[in-house]
């Protein structure tokens, strides 16, 4: 009987929610920022404030916002939640990746989601661009969409500044993705299935 009992334990996948997710991420951002604290206090590493400032953006987004589980999406994970009325916008996703598929690779998988995200910007920037930079405000001969694209264009012409945000944006993204893969017991080298397994709740 008890041999049973294990033998059914073995079977089952044990995976963490998305709770336990979320606190394996914000106390390893703890320690991270601690150990980043100690080493420039120590004069090892100095890192730009953009970089520090992207990295933490990309870590809490990356964690809170597009997490693997979003393959999950067409039922109601705390990813998809965290969207608020927009989450709905993430089952399309949910109902093409296969849960713990492509979606849970360490290079492809956090693509995917960028890729996706910025589908969806894609979509209101094409429809919404030609009205909203013709739109002029009384007395102000420059919109405020005009000034965001000018400081957006300073960043991306100079190439340092560039270099500080694109390194933040990377390693802040994707070191919130391989802690969810490690926690699910993902391994770097897991091929990656696509199509054809059935949802499980994570
Ligand atoms: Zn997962």
């Amino acid at each position: 009987m008890f041999r049973l009992r294990l033998d059914v334990w073995h079977r089952i996948p044990i995976v963490p929610s998305g709770r336990v997710h979320n606190l394996i991420n914000s106390l390893s951002y703890i320690g991270i920022a601690g150990c980043y604290g100690y080493a420039h206090a120590a004069n090892w590493v100095r890192l730009e404030p953009t970089t520090l400032l992207t990295f933490s953006g990309a870590f809490l987004a990356g964690t809170f916002m597009l997490s693997p589980d979003l393959d999950l999406a067409e039922q109601n994970v705390d990813s998809k939640r965290n969207w608020g009325i927009l989450g709905f916008l993430w089952i399309p996703y949910g109902m093409v990746f296969s849960h713990r598929g492509l979606s849970h690779t360490w290079i492809v998988g956090p693509l995917t989601r960028v890729a996706y995200l910025c589908l969806l910007l894609a979509i209101p920037i094409f429809f919404l661009r030609q009205p909203v930079l013709e739109t002029k405000l009384p007395g102000v001969t420059r919109g405020v969409v005009y000034d965001l694209l000018e400081s957006l264009q300073n960043v991306f012409s100079s190439g340092i500044l560039a270099g500080q945000v694109g390194l933040g944006l990377l390693f802040g993204y994707y070191i919130s993705q391989w802690l969810h893969l490690m926690a699910d017991g993902v391994a770097p080298d897991m091929q990656p299935r696509f199509f054809g397994k059935r949802k499980r709740r994570r």
